[in-house]
């Protein structure tokens, strides 16, 4: 499980352990040291995951997570404060923001993973290496295969990752900005048009199966990713 993760945090040592420890653990990570330049990154391309300190300069780590779950397009995107408060309180007031959890300081790289992983798995279930089955069609992140009735199917990168996302998603209808977020991870320099290109290439690797059924254009709308 691989990751782009934002970590926000000013203090340069405590930024410098996480990056290394989730470096290792084969994330790719992007800093800053406040909210405005998360925001600014964040505008540019969605990142997997964010990290926010609770105690920023400036704009606090809570109003950050506020903000950014306020925002439809960043309503969906995993979030963990972290923070050297643990008081209950402070705890509530993190997951009223719309945190998805909270490790508080000083804690261990290896329990931070754990969370990361957790919470990853919860929220972006295409994040995880776990296999994925849908109406006879598998997906083994691990392996990076996949069968259409047991039979191996050929695609390319991309519209792997497009196979996982929709498959992890099923039955609602994504727009082609929202697929350019959470595939590409990038609404600003990839046309929306792509998405159709990729779609129509990942239908023709699935009609060995008759799998490219599943994959339905909603008229105005964007792709679903149906059931059956
Ligand atoms: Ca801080």
């Amino acid at each position: 499980m691989t990751a782009n993760i934002l970590v926000v945090e000013d203090e340069p040592a405590i930024q410098e352990l996480i990056a290394v420890n989730l470096e290792h653990a084969g994330h790719h990570v992007i800093r800053t040291r406040d909210a405005e330049g998360a925001l600014q990154i964040v505008n540019h391309a969605l990142p997997d995951l964010l990290l926010i300190d609770w105690m920023l300069p400036g704009t606090s780590g809570v109003a950050l997570a506020k903000q950014l779950r306020h925002e439809e397009r960043t309503r969906q995107i995993p979030i963990i404060l972290l923070t050297a408060r643990s008081s209950e309180q402070d705890k509530i007031q993190g997951l009223e923001a719309g945190a998805d959890d909270y490790v508080t300081k000083p804690f261990s790289p290896r329990e931070l993973l754990a969370r990361i992983k957790a919470v990853l798995r919860r929220r972006a279930p295409e994040m995880t290496d776990e296999p994925v089955d849908v109406g006879g069609l598998r997906l083994e992140p691990a392996t990076r295969r996949v069968f259409g009735a047991g039979k191996p199917l050929q695609l390319g990168p991309t519209e792997f990752r497009l196979l996982h996302f929709l498959m992890t998603h099923i039955e609602r209808v994504h727009s082609r900005s929202q697929l350019l977020d959470q595939v590409w991870g990038d609404h600003v320099f990839v046309e929306e048009r792509t998405v159709d290109v990729h779609i129509r290439r990942l239908r023709k690797s699935l009609e060995p199966s008759g799998h490219d059924r599943l994959i339905e254009t909603v008229r105005g709308a964007g792709y679903r990713f149906a059931r059956v």
